[in-house]
């Protein structure tokens, strides 16, 4: 049975006034509930239940029930989940304001939109476009079967609904959830992407999250365990080349350029006197999450790409895949990474950072200042010699 979600249509004059518009409106919804918006109350839908009639021996009866649980198959023999569905328009002038917890299918995705984001028509267009994206950048598919296990997403957000969507695996995942505000970030594993729904509302302006978040998915999706920072590493390199790619600015990345003076978050000095990779210690088993992860991993991985082609990737991932688990998950990812490179790689790293990275600022600042009026002013009060 599919429920229609009631959609609040909001069409706007023009492209140019849409992005100033939904700049305005996005800060406005992030802080509090909006009075001015009055929205019909819905009630949720009621959990499926069993039901067993008296008069029929229990195994037929247990049957029977489980058939009306079972889900319905549509003429093209396609399943059909007994959970509210949404059908998007495709219109990115549509402000779809969801009222209950449902979903949308793609063609190679589940949408799962939290009762109450705002959304636009279009998002699941932005969504395909990006996967497809970030397979061509780092020459990766989706399409491997997951190696892992499924993540107990559908109890953490939405009561443990759609129980029956997706339960093969074979799409990804993807969650716009309303930012819960305590603190805590958007996230990915290899089946699902957690996004919150600043992150797609307004596509012209901010999609590093979802670049950021996907590519964490298609490489864990096809991978065993590769640690945080060459994880991070490859998720924040992924984020700022599509960035370049699809000409949006690459806001999050000015913090990777930074924090070499801050030697609490990244101390480059290990790079040099510990050359053998110490660096990429896996922080998973007992680090925590922190940010110097991300420092080291973008410039390891813009290195590797540098140095060995973007087929690094798919070498990576594949001779992970032969992970034993009999060492240290440390030493794995260091054997991972050497197998797939060089027995040197990380002298050559330590060779390549201070050019390749000081190449990698000027590029990126050169990039930006389409995006940025104050790197343009500098550039024109500068008098030329
Ligand atoms: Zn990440």
């Amino acid at each position: 049975m599919k429920k229609k979600i009631l959609c609040l249509l909001m069409v706007l004059s023009t492209m140019a006034s849409l992005c100033a518009a939904c700049n305005r409106e996005k800060t406005s919804e992030n802080t509090s509930s909006d009075p001015s918006i009055n929205l019909p109350v819905f009630e949720q839908p009621a959990p499926p239940k069993i039901v067993l009639s008296d008069d029929e021996p229990e195994p037929t009866r247990r049957k029977d029930a489980l058939k009306d649980l079972a889900p319905q198959v549509d003429e093209n023999g396609m399943t059909i989940s007994q959970w509210p569905s949404i059908t998007l328009s495709g219109d990115p002038d549509e402000i779809i304001e969801i009222q209950e917890d449902c979903f949308y299918e793609g063609e190679r995705f589940f949408i799962f939109f939290q009762n109450g984001v705002k959304i636009r028509g279009d998002v699941a267009e932005h969504l395909d476009r990006i996967m497809y994206g970030l397979e061509d950048l780092l020459q990766l598919s989706y399409e491997r079967d997951p190696v892992n296990s499924d993540i107990n997403w559908r109890y953490l957000y939405f009561d443990n609904a759609f129980t029956d969507v997706n339960r093969d695996l074979a799409k990804v995942n993807i969650l716009i959830i309303k930012n819960p505000g305590d603190g805590a970030i958007e996230w990915a594993g290899e089946n699902v992407a957690v996004l919150f729904e600043e992150d797609v509302f307004d596509p012209e302006h901010d999609l590093e999250t979802a670049y950021h978040e996907l590519a964490h998915v298609l490489q864990l999706r096809q991978a065993s365990p590769f640690g945080r920072v060459l994880a991070e590493g490859i998720a924040a390199y992924a984020e700022y080349q599509m960035c370049i790619r699809e000409n949006r600015p690459a806001w999050d990345t000015a913090g990777y350029l930074t924090d070499r003076r801050n030697p609490s978050i990244y101390d480059e000095s290990l790079i040099y006197t510990d050359p053998v990779g110490t660096f990429m210690h896996d922080t998973e088993i007992d680090g925590g999450h922190n940010d110097w992860e991300y420092q080291y991993g973008i410039r390891f991985v813009t290195f590797l790409v540098e140095t060995y082609g973007v087929e690094v990737f798919d070498k990576m991932c594949r001779i992970s895949l032969e992970f034993t688990y009999e060492e240290a998950r440390t030493d794995m990812i260091i054997r991972v990474i050497k197998e797939a490179t060089s027995d040197d790689v990380f002298e050559q790293f330590a060779a390549w950072l201070p050019e390749g990275w000081e190449r990698f600022g000027e590029e990126y600042e050169e990039y930006m200042k389409q995006f940025d009026p104050m790197l343009q002013m500098r550039d024109s009060t500068q008098v030329p010699a």
